[in-house]
């Protein structure tokens, strides 16, 4: 199940983190220990072996702390740092007297720190290999005379074993408090991790059961009798919003299960910057039209600034932001727009609202992350909002910070890359169109394809509004006819599922007689990869259902001129 992957697909992410943990520091220690060794033994002239030993092994170890580090082929990396410190071992073993100096000692705190760093069948063929390897040492040091020599003098052994053992205890000192410190840091975060999740899940069925409450019981009462037109309107409108905070809280979760299993791709096309801005404003114009305390203030630019990126994640983003600045705001200011900077388009949403506590700030970003204040009043949410924003920034190829004062207000900041970035001034837009203008002076028409009675009527009343001629087709078949009765339609709604030929092949059809007529896919299917699969099968565009009427006339506003679309 999809929620599955939301909450519990990070931890192969986390494992690998761990165990790099682990291996990053032993190969880090294996390079600076081959260099103090080349030098130490270049200075005292140990002869060639013993200084061409340290010379490979610091290849090695800087070679296999580059993989780590770049946590490429970790399980290779693990294996071969493990054999390359017992080769070492054994030479030291071999070359420092065996048994007579503290080489063996060696042995167990290389155990000491496998035990950390590799798991299950690992570490038992680990051990296993350790132990082989001390019997073969005992065995040929007590059987093959003259091949382990013996210290030149007494003194000079107690010298090596007690400066060995104090170096010895030195590292196990630094490794054992490094292996102490990263299991502190993963508990805490696991603990986080999950009094988070069941926050989420609580804040989640609040989140549900709080708009769906309201369709219910409102749904019921709209069909009693003795309702007046002005409760009826009232009760519809709080449906409506009902459903929008539905349709976003799923939309929510959907995104970020599919960014956790890297599946949410970006669709990316020539943004008009302005124009969304223009549009963002509208939209919390009408929607703040009531609250006379905040104030929306929206800079206007007079370019139209154009940029390659996903403009439907970037409005997510900006979207994400500005509800969060509404929510958080009694009374003030919301101010958002954007600077274009020399490598990057930068975003702000500004508000004078609640502020953030400094200690939170780390954390904003973070999963299910909520600001639990005792002293301010409940708000609602999941705390995927900013975490959503934060992973489609970086998937867009910017990044997104917050400065705020506790108590005075936010600015949240996010930039994206100028990606084919150009400006066009408002003449050269308004001659194009014109030109439009002079051969579209009649009435749109409009060809729905939809299998299901009560989608056609929801279509027929939201696009009333607008002065279009609708021409509706109930399956995929009767589609294509009535596309050849009426071959001036100017824009098609296609449903991708119907009962006799679905949406793909009905698509197909009609491009082989008008390569041209802009075609929407409307599904139920509302994946990015659904998406994708439709912008590349020659669909022009997509809508999800539910379809709002405001996101379906933005798109028939996006593809006929504007005299067709006319709201009554
Ligand atoms: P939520 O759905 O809870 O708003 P978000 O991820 O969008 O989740 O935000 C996480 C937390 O960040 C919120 O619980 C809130 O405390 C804090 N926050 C976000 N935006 C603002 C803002 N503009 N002003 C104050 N606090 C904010």
């Amino acid at each position: 199940m999809k929620i599955n992957i939301l909450l519990s697909n990070r931890t192969e992410y986390n494992d690998i983190e761990f165990e790099k943990q682990f291996v990053t520091p032993i190969c880090m220690g294996g390079t600076v220990f081959s260099l103090i060794a080349i030098f130490i033994n270049t200075q005292l002239n140990f002869g060639r072996v013993l200084t061409i030993i340290p010379y490979i092994s610091l290849v090695v170890f800087a070679f296999l702390y580059y993989l780590a580090h770049k946590g490429k082929m970790l399980n290779l990396v693990k294996w071969l740092t493990v054999l390359v410190t017992l080769t070492l071992v054994n030479l030291l073993w071999y070359y420092n007297f065996g048994s007579h100096s503290p080489a063996l000692y060696l042995f167990v705190i290389i155990f000491s720190y496998l035990i950390f760093m590799l798991d299950g069948k690992q570490l038992l063929i680990a051990t296993i290999l350790l132990v082989c390897n001390v019997v073969i040492l005992y065995y040929i040091e007590s059987h093959i005379k003259g091949i382990v020599k013996n210290y030149p003098s007494r003194l000079a052994r107690i010298d090596d074993v007690y400066t060995g053992v104090s170096l010895y205890l030195f590292i196990i000192f630094l490794m054992m408090r490094g292996a102490k410190n990263t299991y502190i840091i993963q508990y805490k975060k696991a603990r986080r991790a999950d009094q988070l999740k069941s926050s989420f899940l609580a804040n989640m069925s609040h989140e549900i059961r709080t708009p769906l409450n309201a369709i219910v019981g409102f749904s019921n009462i709209l069909s009693e009798e003795n309702l007046s037109s002005e409760e009826k309107k009232q009760y519809a409108a709080i449906i409506n919003s009902s459903n929008d905070s539905l349709l976003r809280l799923v939309n929510d979760i959907l995104d970020v299960s599919m960014i956790e299993s890297d599946q949410l791709s970006l669709v990316l096309g020539m943004c008009n910057v302005k124009e969304l801005f223009d549009n963002l404003a509208e939209t919390y114009l009408l929607k703040l039209k009531d609250n006379h305390e905040i104030k929306l203030i929206h800079k206007e630019n007079k370019q139209h600034v154009f940029v390659k990126t996903d403009c439907t994640r970037l409005q997510q983003v900006l979207v994400n932001l500005l509800d969060n600045a509404v929510k958080y705001t009694e009374k003030g200011n919301i101010e958002f727009g954007f600077f274009v900077e020399e490598k990057y388009l930068k975003f702000y949403v500004k508000d004078t609202g609640i502020g953030i506590k400094g200690h939170h700030i780390g954390y904003l970003f973070d999963r299910f992350y909520k600001v639990e204040d005792d002293n301010s009043k409940l708000f609602r949410g999941t705390g995927i909002g900013l975490y959503l924003s934060k992973r489609v920034v970086n998937m867009l190829g910017g990044e997104i910070w917050v400065d705020s004062d506790y108590g005075r207000g936010s600015v949240f900041y996010f930039t994206i890359p100028k990606t084919d970035f150009h400006i066009e001034n408002d003449e050269l837009i308004s001659i194009t169109s014109e030109n439009h203008l002079a051969d579209t002076q009649k009435q749109a028409k409009i060809l729905i394809i939809e299998d299901q009675e009560s989608n056609q009527q929801y279509y027929s009343a939201i696009l009333k509004p607008g002065n279009f001629r609708l021409v509706q087709a109930y399956n995929g078949m009767s589609g294509i006819e009535a596309f050849k009765k009426n071959p001036d339609a100017d824009l098609i709604l296609l449903d991708l599922k119907m009962p006799d030929i679905d949406g793909f092949e009905v698509l197909k059809e009609i491009r082989k007689k008008d390569r041209n007529v802009p075609i929407i896919a409307q599904t139920a299917y509302a994946m990015a990869a659904d998406r994708e699969k439709c912008l590349e099968a020659g669909f022009d565009d997509y809508i999800a259902k539910p379809v709002q009427r405001e996101a379906l006339f933005n798109l028939i506003a996006k593809y006929l001129p504007e005299e067709k679309i006319i709201h009554k």
